[in-house]
């Protein structure tokens, strides 16, 4: 087994005294990796979430290979380039009619950071005290400061604490308790908030928790009546995840400001867009230049990145894409169903492409040891999967078939029977 030990490489996440090694990939294709020495593994999150046709989809390593010939990173103030521009008029095009200023970046914790930023500067430029972010209950927005302040306090950023600024918190709207945090939304919109940021229709990090469309309508709706900026997180739901292109079509909802990334490129390159209304684009206009809105990165819209984008799109439109995910959503139905009235877990659930359950452990949490003995136990059967704490999620690239999907199926059901209470 191709698994690397003695590297200089400080990996993410990972706690190296009890997780050393690392499998060495040397080559991907579709939904498969393979390590080095031809040991397979089937990619059933998607390389974290980001591949979502397959891996190398060949449009898409294609567009890329050409852009080389042309560009590489170009400085994106007071000069630009065809594929920013490009992408920029095509995803205006494609979301909600409203968004219709798009501000690029390289991460999703960036696209997300810079929304917070632009709601800031909205309020400020516009002259009105609004500074206060609200968020739900087990959010994840990313790992800079900014937000990681605005998501769950957990063992994620515990050492960073005295750095976070603090947020309007909203109870997670768990089935059932719905209107207790839609009336501690209203309360907290009521006393003025910049902006609430949400992760429409499920929370990823914070344990694949899903929610309705109906709440997420009814959010948008406290939020207009408090003239609160809504702040759509679609860093993981964009890009089919969900069923749809985005989560917040499934509600009708047009956000103040949309975050996009990981999908963007089909998860081949790293590329952010931070999209927002036209009015809070106006609102930094001004002829002082200190109203203008303060965020760069070097690598701002980088045109390599940009044109992993546009073929992204172009897959979506011109391919069996929608078909694709239409018949993912229904293969997961079908498995996870299996797993619905199974003493050995809990809340067994569907979101558009992605399914979760809960094993059931003593143990709870994302730092519970559980997870590290079922991803040995994935492993060593050919499977990425990454647990969340006991809640064990499949979140597939969109060219998996059914067999393959059967296979992680099968090793989670060997799982629950290795690890957890008897059936
Ligand atoms: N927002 C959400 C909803 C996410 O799921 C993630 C990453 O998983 C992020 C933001 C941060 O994205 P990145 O890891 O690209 O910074």
């Amino acid at each position: 087994m191709s698994v690397v030990s003695d590297s200089p490489v400080w990996r993410p996440f990972t706690q190296h005294a009890l997780q050393p090694g690392a499998y060495k990939i040397a080559h991907a294709e579709g939904a498969w990796l393979s390590a080095e020495d031809g040991t397979r593994f089937l990619d059933a999150i998607s390389s974290w979430w980001v591949i979502t046709h397959g891996h190398r989809r060949p449009e898409i390593m294609q567009a890329i290979r050409a852009q080389t010939e042309s560009l590489d990173q170009i400085i994106f103030a007071g000069f630009t380039h065809e594929p920013a521009e490009a992408l920029a008029r095509r995803l205006v095009e494609i979301t909600a009619p409203g968004l219709d200023y798009v501000f690029y970046s390289d991460s999703g914790s960036t696209s997300v950071e810079v929304a917070i930023k632009m709601a800031l500067g909205y309020w400020r430029n516009r002259g009105e005290a609004r500074s206060r972010v609200i968020a739900l209950e087990h959010s994840y927005h990313g790992d800079t400061i900014g937000t990681m302040s605005a998501g769950a306090r957990s063992a994620f950023n515990a050492p960073y604490e005295p750095l976070l600024f603090d947020v309007g918190r909203i109870p997670f709207p768990a089935r059932g308790a719905e209107q207790e945090a839609l009336d501690a939304l209203e309360s907290a919109c009521r006393e003025g908030a910049a902006a609430f940021l949400v992760e429409p229709l499920i929370l990823g990090a914070g344990g694949m928790l899903i929610y309705g469309a109906d709440t997420l309508v009814e959010m948008k709706r406290i939020c207009e009546r408090h003239r609160v900026l809504f702040i759509a997180d679609e860093v993981m739901t964009g890009f089919g995840r969900t069923g749809t292109l985005f989560a917040c079509e499934q509600a009708g909802v047009v956000p103040d400001i949309a975050c996009y990334s990981k999908g963007l490129t089909g998860g081949a390159v790293p590329l952010a867009v931070t999209m927002c209304r036209r009015e809070i684009f106006e609102a930094h206009l001004s002829p002082e230049r200190a109203r203008a809105f303060f965020h760069s990165s070097s690598f701002t819209a980088n045109p390599i990145a940009c044109a992993a984008a546009l073929a992204n799109l172009d897959v979506w439109e011109k391919t069996d894409a929608r078909e694709r995910v239409a018949r993912l959503c229904s293969m997961q139905e079908e498995r996870i169903a299996r797993f619905a009235d199974d003493p050995r877990f809990s809340d067994a659930r569907r979101m558009g492409t992605i399914t979760a359950l809960d094993l059931n452990v003593a143990q709870s949490g994302y730092l519970a040891t559980i997870s590290l003995d079922l991803m040995r136990f994935f492993n060593a059967r050919g499977l990425l999967l990454r647990p969340l704490g006991p809640t064990i999620y499949v979140l597939p690239p969109y060219c998996v078939t059914g067999g393959e999907l059967d296979l992680a199926y099968t090793a989670i059901d060997e799982a629950a029977d290795e690890f957890g209470a008897a059936r």
